[in-house]
């Protein structure tokens, strides 16, 4: 029997550039729009919030984008990082399957954010930025900025979802420790978070309106400037450095993958794995490979919403987007899988989607921890809540072989560990964890507040 475990490459096998897939669309994205006039935004719409390399990245359709050497030299602190074979997995579900999954949460701050969060923080410093806003759900997209300030000296300023800001107070004292400043959101700090606080002091906060404060502190100062960690086309660009290591290391293992899964909040770290293999199944190289995304009952964008144009965040600050929505008022139960609480999707995936290359499915949370309970006794990583999504279907789809006997190859996209959530796994064990879905009633009630296209 084939005992291999672990399967790593050397440094120097850093990918030397990123994969852009809108080189290989077969019809192009639709574009993002200016709430005022309806109108394709252009990089001037953009560059209060984002340097230029950045705006270039979002609309590029070359294949291939140079990752700069600075900041190669930042990934390799964690990357390459490894791809594992599940034996022990396996063997618990009595399977024919192999299982294999690509681990991205030996970065620092513990999940694939820093792939992008360096990079970032790396090209507003070329452009003589000096301060960086964001908005954070369960503290892993703000740690990770953080540490990224932290590796070029750039000032952090993080407005944190106020749930997980009291759940997670570990994520708030990692963002200190480097170097960042972390406020809850909705905060009295910015316009969007007092017009918030004085409808509802109690307000839990959402992805959406930490965005909204984040957007507003960094248009009306000429120093700062704003990064997102998720749904933007440059963040998936950047997360690509993981699907071209796990598509070597697949090559080095000698398999292919038949079935890929991974959890979608914003869909960044999901895509960065599949991309370089959905390219494939554009190309008619692999028709038969199956890559499924899977999202909470409680906030079901992609299996529930409808494919149309709305804002980024709460407030009505961003650019139109056209992706699978569940609008922009949506504000979520509040599940332990902060990042998966977002009300839209990442257009690229949206797109994907859209075109019948990759599937989506729903799970609850209730479950999603069982499977990682599963994983935790078997493999011995603890999963943060978010993978966990993937790690149900990985389960699920394994389950299925073992009733056809089929050996197929399934691949999990494992997004980070859990070290910052185990106040997730207590109340799972004390019986605390409940099921939410999201009552169809107000998901309407949000739809019927998706923005109006001028012109349209
Ligand atoms: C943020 C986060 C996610 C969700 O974000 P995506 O952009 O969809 O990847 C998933 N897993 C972990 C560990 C995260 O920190």
């Amino acid at each position: 029997m084939d005992k291999r475990t672990k399967f790593t490459l050397d440094e120097e096998e850093i990918p030397r550039s990123w994969y852009n897939i809108q080189a290989d669309f077969p019809e192009p994205l639709p574009p993002i729009l200016h709430p005022g006039t309806g109108k394709p935004v252009g990089p001037d719409d953009l560059a209060p919030l984002f340097p230029m390399e950045l705006i270039k990245q979002e609309v590029s359709t070359e294949r291939w984008i140079e990752i700069p050497e600075e900041i190669r030299d930042i990934y390799r602190l964690w990357r390459p990082t490894t791809l594992f074979r599940a034996h022990r997995l396996e063997k618990f579900l009595d399977t024919p399957a192999k299982i294999f999954y690509k681990y991205e949460g030996s970065s620092p701050p513990g999940s694939h954010k820093p792939n992008t969060a360096v990079a970032q923080v790396y090209y507003n410093k070329q452009e003589g930025i000096k301060r960086i806003t964001t908005e954070t759900g369960a503290g892993q997209w703000g740690s990770a900025l953080s540490f990224g300030g932290a590796c070029f000296g750039v000032e952090i300023k993080v407005f944190m979802v106020a749930i997980s800001y009291q759940q997670k107070p570990y994520r708030r004292i990692m963002m200190q420790t480097w170097g960042a400043n972390c406020v809850p959101s909705p905060s009295p700090e910015t316009k969007a978070g007092r017009a918030m606080l004085e409808k509802w002091p109690d307000c839990p906060g959402s992805l959406g309106l930490a965005i909204s404060e984040a957007v507003e502190e960094a248009v009306s100062r000429d120093d700062t400037h704003y990064a997102l960690g998720s749904v933007l086309n440059h963040v998936l660009l950047h997360q690509t450095v993981n699907g071209l290591e796990t598509k070597k290391l697949m090559e080095k293992a000698d398999v292919y993958p038949d079935i890929i899964v991974g959890c979608i909040g914003g869909g960044s770290n999901f895509a960065g794995l599949f991309l370089p293999f959905v390219k494939d199944k554009i190309d008619g190289t692999k028709p038969d490979l199956r890559i499924i995304n899977v999202e909470p009952m409680s906030a079901p964008t992609m299996t529930r919403g409808p494919y149309a144009y709305d804002f980024g965040d709460t407030a009505g600050l961003t650019p139109l987007i056209k992706m699978f929505t569940l609008g922009h008022d949506f504000i979520p139960p509040p599940i332990h899988a902060g990042g998966l609480r977002y009300h839209g999707m990442a257009p690229i995936i949206c797109h994907l989607y859209n075109l019948g290359f990759v599937e989506a499915r729903a799970e609850h949370q209730l479950a999603t921890f069982e499977a990682g309970v599963t994983f935790a006794r078997t493999e011995g990583i603890i999963s943060a809540p978010e993978p966990n999504h993937c790690l149900k279907v990985a389960i699920d789809e394994a389950l299925k072989c073992k009733e056809s006997g089929e050996a197929k190859t399934i691949l999990i996209a494992h997004s980070g560990h859990g070290h910052v959530d185990m106040a997730a796994y207590d109340a799972y064990f004390g019986g605390k964890l409940k099921d939410y879905e999201y009552p169809k009633e107000k998901i309407d009630e949000a739809l019927a507040k998706l923005p109006e296209i001028p012109g349209e």
